[in-house]
């Protein structure tokens, strides 16, 4: 065959891929542009129908939970899109460590319906350490972030914050260790003097990440600090 065949078969291949739909991540399905079909959309688990408002954990009547009225965390509310449960903890496996970026916009489309109404001034991305972002290659949470900075007209600040110290894996520790490692680990390159600062991360567990970084933003003059996040562990499920 020439070389002129074997270029444009390559060619046409490559065009068609992506012309042709995709296989839903969870069935298989045809699911055209997205990474969902219909049906698993629609199966997606939901959130609690009543949750705390600061931390968004289940919580009858939406009252705030006993963790925050015993120890208010330093911000000031939570929206989370789902719990973290199949197939959503698979979806930001996939896009956190196999870079399916496919699977990451879906879930920031999510975030913008979710971030809609909130009043911010400026977006943050949850920070990860140099030595992270250079194995990753990329912040998952700055790609999150984007379409919601972009959906409310507010600055995404990339380098506003910084992860001083790599953290290691949490998972497994109780409360008070988790929090004595983060202490001091974010620091703010500005000041947030006043301003309503909307956080943007992919998983919530614990809490600690976010409370330590909601302590930096307010240490800077932050008013407000609130967080979107696509996944919340639920109440019982063990922190990781
Ligand atoms: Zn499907
Ligand atoms: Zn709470």
């Amino acid at each position: 065959m020439s070389n002129l065949i074997v270029a444009l078969q390559q060619g046409w291949t490559r065009i068609g891929a992506r012309l042709l739909p995709q296989a839903c991540f969870v069935c298989a399905a045809n699911a055209g542009a997205v990474v969902l079909c219909p049906e698993c959309i629609r199966l997606l688990p939901m959130p609690p129908q009543e949750a705390c408002p600061v931390c968004a954990i289940d919580s009858p009547g939406a009252a705030v939970c006993g963790r925050c009225l015993t120890r208010p965390p330093r911000f000031d509310a939570t929206h989370a899109a789902f719990p973290y449960a199949f197939p959503v903890r698979e979806l930001v496996h996939a896009f956190k460590f196999q870079a399916r970026f496919g699977t990451g916009r879906f879930l920031a489309s999510r975030l913008v319906g979710l971030a809609s109404g909130i009043q911010a001034d400026c977006v943050v991305a949850a920070p990860l350490h140099p030595q992270r972002l250079a194995s990753r290659g990329f912040n998952q949470s700055i790609l999150l972030a984007r379409p919601v900075a972009k959906a409310l007209r507010v600055p995404l600040l990339r380098d506003a914050v910084s992860k001083a110290r790599l953290v290691p894996p949490q998972a497994g520790l109780a409360l008070e260790e988790r929090r004595r490692n983060l202490r001091g680990v974010f620091v703010t390159r500005r000041r947030f003097d006043g301003e309503r600062v909307l956080v943007v991360d992919d998983v919530m567990t614990s809490g600690t990440t976010l409370d330590e970084l909601a302590g930096a933003l307010k240490a800077a003059g932050a008013a407000r600090v609130e967080a979107v996040v696509v996944a919340r562990t639920p109440r019982h499920a063990s922190p990781g």
